[in-house]
């Protein structure tokens, strides 16, 4: 029984720590020359339960960039701003097995799906469209909704991005001509940038996450953040593309909806269970976090929660 197990939970979640704690391989990712910078050692896991509690092990405090962990709550936040028509009629829910930047589009010159760049920052556009100038600050504060309080930025994260980003640039041009995006490219570049650096902790994302288990109700303040028919569609395209290239061996292996991002926070979200957030920066080939990834294969085998293989 998931709830009686609560003590031996933690004690599972500090073997997790100590066992993967030597693991070194990997590396941080520097195409954003300032998270080059994190510190390859730090380590964190959270666990949050729908009944509220908060399990921490490690460096579940220390904050670091949400990136494409970004993407999911964008997408349900689209869904339910501009309404489930509009979004899905511009954005597709089919793997692209292309990697996360791809400038490649579907055949209806359309993302293919919401946890790629392209999906991400038609998400983006779609929320600028509806809100202006105020797109990044709606964001933010949803965000902060499903974290349970409020996020900040990391404005040096942001200018690196924002100094590199010319790949996502030319995807939201490629967006804009092919009407996807009709607002300003480079404003809506500008939330998209912003909304990546968005700093959350280990702590925050399993709570994220358990939000998204749960229907979208935060379990620590009650609040329906967004509604259940966003929260189902979100995990969809989760569990079909939230692990970059290694999503079908995922959810083979795991099978538990995630997303990761280059920042080395991983989230998964196990409905009606539980949330999980980890945070270490070493990404494998693939641009999953090392660590993150041997946690979540741990916990699901050690607790047996496939989400196929339930009673
Ligand atoms: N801001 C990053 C980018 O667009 C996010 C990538 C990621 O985490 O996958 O390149």
């Amino acid at each position: 029984n998931w709830a009686g197990s609560q003590p031996p939970l933690l004690r599972f979640l500090h073997e997790c720590y100590t066992d993967f704690l030597p693991e070194t391989g990997g590396a941080v990712a520097d195409y954003i020359p300032e998270l080059g910078k994190a510190d390859p050692a730090h380590f964190g896991i959270s666990l949050a339960t729908l009944d509220g509690h908060v399990y921490e092990v490690g460096d579940t405090r220390v904050p670091f960039t949400i990136q494409s962990m970004s993407k999911p709550f964008v997408f349900a936040l689209a869904l339910d701003t501009l309404g489930a028509e509009r979004v899905e009629s511009v954005i597709g829910v089919e793997p692209s097995g292309d990697p996360f930047n791809s400038i490649r589009l579907n055949a209806e010159n359309h993302p293919f799906n919401p946890m790629v760049n392209a999906g991400a920052i038609a998400c983006s556009g779609l929320i600028h469209a509806a809100k202006g100038d105020g797109a990044f600050e709606y964001v933010r504060h949803a965000l902060g909704r499903f974290a349970g309080r409020e996020l900040g930025v990391d404005e040096a994260v942001y200018a690196s991005e924002s100094a590199t980003g010319d790949r996502n640039r030319a995807i939201g041009y490629l967006l804009r001509t092919n009407g996807v995006i009709t607002d300003n490219v480079p404003a809506v570049l500008d939330v998209y940038f912003r909304q990546c650096a968005i700093l959350v902790t280990a702590r925050d994302i399993a709570v994220m996450a358990a939000t998204l288990a749960n229907h979208g109700v935060n379990p620590l303040t009650g609040e329906q953040v967004v509604t259940p028919y966003a929260i189902a569609r979100t995990l969809s395209v989760m569990t079909s593309s939230g692990m970059y290239d290694y999503a079908g061996e995922w959810i083979y292996r795991v099978g538990i909806p995630a997303k990761s991002g280059v920042g080395g926070g991983i989230l998964a979200a196990l409905p009606a269970r539980l949330g999980l957030g980890s945070y270490s920066p070493k990404l494998d080939k693939h641009g999953n976090s090392v660590r993150g990834i041997k946690v979540c294969e741990s916990l699901s085998a050690h607790y047996d929660l496939h989400m196929l293989n339930r009673a």
